[in-house]
């Protein structure tokens, strides 16, 4: 088995989320199928500008065993696992704490996706995962719960969200269209709270400000 390759792009797609702001620091990680028994997945706890091909771990897919690497896998590799089992189509698992979506991931409200090419990307509605804590069993087996054929991202309450998608790039995709509506509805839930609430107007419109920044 050479992993080389996905290991690599492992690599490439964690530069790209932190550089695209989706990942800070050592918050977020992602697997990728290597094939139908074997995963690649972030090391736990790592600097994503200065990680390595050689730092990501691979593991079976079915026992989260590790084959390869040195550094120890990320907490979060049980939930991407339930993710790429559940989902066959699915090549690319993207956990991230992206600012605008995570504080969807707070108000607790599913999302409701707009006709078109987000809808193809994401799926029609995003649910919401009940909380459990980080790199819980709890947490893996409530977003298992939660998984859909056809939809592609999820909210985790009060913590954060999990993408994946057909492809790598589908994936980072599914990521970015999930921060753009986010950011739309919350924009427009402020702009109806400031209408109810003129008092509160000063307030709302720093919020505005600070999200069209
Ligand atoms: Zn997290």
């Amino acid at each position: 088995m050479n992993t080389q390759n996905i290991r690599q792009t492992v690599v490439e797609l964690c530069v790209e989320l932190s550089h695209r702001g989706h990942f800070s620091g050592t918050g977020g990680n992602i697997a990728l199928r290597i094939d139908a028994a074997h995963i690649a997945v972030t090391p736990s706890a790592t600097d994503y500008l200065t990680m390595t091909a050689t730092d990501v771990c691979v593991l079976r897919l079915a026992d989260l065993q590790q084959v390869e690497g040195e550094r120890t896998p990320s907490v979060e590799s049980g939930l991407h696992a339930r993710v790429l089992r559940a989902r066959p189509d699915v090549q690319a698992s993207i956990h991230t704490h992206q600012p605008v979506a995570s504080a969807c991931a707070l108000l607790g409200q599913a999302l409701t996706v707009p006709a078109g090419p987000m809808q193809r990307s994401l799926g029609r509605r995003i649910p919401v995962v009940g909380y459990a804590p980080s790199g819980s069993g709890w947490l893996s087996s409530r977003l298992a719960r939660a998984l859909r054929p056809d939809t592609n991202a999820y909210l985790m309450l009060n913590h954060g969200v999990l993408c994946c998608a057909a492809t790598t790039w589908a994936a980072l995709q599914a990521v970015e269209d999930l921060e753009a509506l986010s950011k739309t509805l919350l924009l427009h839930a402020i702009s109806a709270r400031a209408e109810r609430e003129p008092l509160a107007q000063p307030a709302l419109q720093r919020i505005v400000d600070a999200l069209a920044a």
